[in-house]
């Protein structure tokens, strides 16, 4: 009876450690750089298909002045208010290897005060200005509570090999963009591996290079729709990492 206690009691103990199994077909959706189509056309679409999404702010380019491109902290919030999480994309936008840790870490903690004054939560996601990553950055980023940082790359994230820190994306929306690449994305969403994606404005009219047009979009989100996907915000990784 003792060993079969004992047995129980390591079985419970074990199930609280470990993460849960990462399902097939899960899908993280990420949104740079503060832009207000954002607010204004993605936010109502995913909540139309029920799905999570992180958006990575800055209040760099020409946020604090064309408010026309760049959300407000109002819609900002409201982004948050809806469900979605916000993140940590550098006050300024600069890259994290050209910046000495000081200058990184008063960037990084820039937005966390923001987000304090508007009654956001601490971001505990962050995304790398560019995608340049640094050692330094991953440590200060760690050393500040951050769980997860995503990066460029080309690949699907596996958590049983990758660092958290420097998560890759499967897919980059960019003008030349096609379904066909999206769908490839998704697809590797399969053996405990994640598809991140990452797009811009939907549209984005000042960083056209970046562009992703509204009705590719939308058919980018019936695609994660008729697929059956779990589509999530970065932080809902957490359960499938511990
Ligand atoms: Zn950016």
């Amino acid at each position: 009876m003792k060993i079969l206690i004992a047995l129980l009691a390591l079985g419970f103990a074990t199930s609280l450690l470990s993460a849960e199994p990462v399902p097939a077909k899960l899908v993280v959706l990420t949104f740079d750089d503060s832009v207000a189509s954002q607010a204004n056309h993605v936010a109502p679409l995913l909540k139309k298909h029920g799905f999570g999404a992180t958006f990575f702010i800055t209040e760099g380019f020409e946020f604090l002045v064309d408010k026309t491109h760049y959300m407000t902290w109002e819609q900002i919030k409201a982004l948050h208010e809806q469900g979605f999480e916000i993140g940590n994309h550098t006050r300024k936008h600069a890259g994290v290897t050209k910046q000495k840790p000081e200058q990184l870490a008063a960037d990084v903690e820039f937005i966390e005060t923001r987000c304090a004054e508007h009654g956001i939560p601490k971001p505990v996601s962050f995304c790398y200005p560019g995608y340049a990553t640094s050692e330094a950055a991953v440590k200060l980023l760690r050393e500040r509570g951050y769980k997860f940082a995503r990066a460029g790359g080309a690949k699907a994230f596996d958590p049983a090999s990758d660092e958290p820190l420097l998560m890759p994306q499967a897919f980059d929306g960019k003008p030349e963009s096609t379904l066909e690449q999206f769908k490839a994305a998704v697809a590797q969403a399969k053996d405990g591996k994640i598809a991140v994606m990452t797009f811009h404005g939907v549209p984005d009219i000042k960083h056209p290079w970046v562009n992703t047009d509204p009705a590719k979009f939308e058919a980018y989100m019936q695609h994660l729709k008729d697929e059956g996907c779990t589509v999530i915000a970065m932080r809902d990784l957490a359960k499938y990492l511990k």
